[in-house]
């Protein structure tokens, strides 16, 4: 069963429009803190899409 640290998603809200560099930090933070959602999946798509729109 996944876990979730309430403390953590409490004090790391994801803002509503966030763009792909903001969530990319937060499920960077997410995937060390907390283990509810499978953040590695969640940061290879976003990376699939600042590749396409090469941000970076
Ligand atoms: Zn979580």
């Amino acid at each position: 069963m996944a876990k979730i640290n309430a403390k953590w998603h409490k004090e790391n809200k994801m803002p509503k429009n966030a763009t792909v560099e903001q969530k990319i930090k937060w499920h960077q933070g997410h995937s060390k803190n907390c283990s509810c959602r499978d953040s590695t999946a969640h940061l290879i798509k976003l990376k699939k899409i600042i590749n396409k729109k090469q941000l970076f």
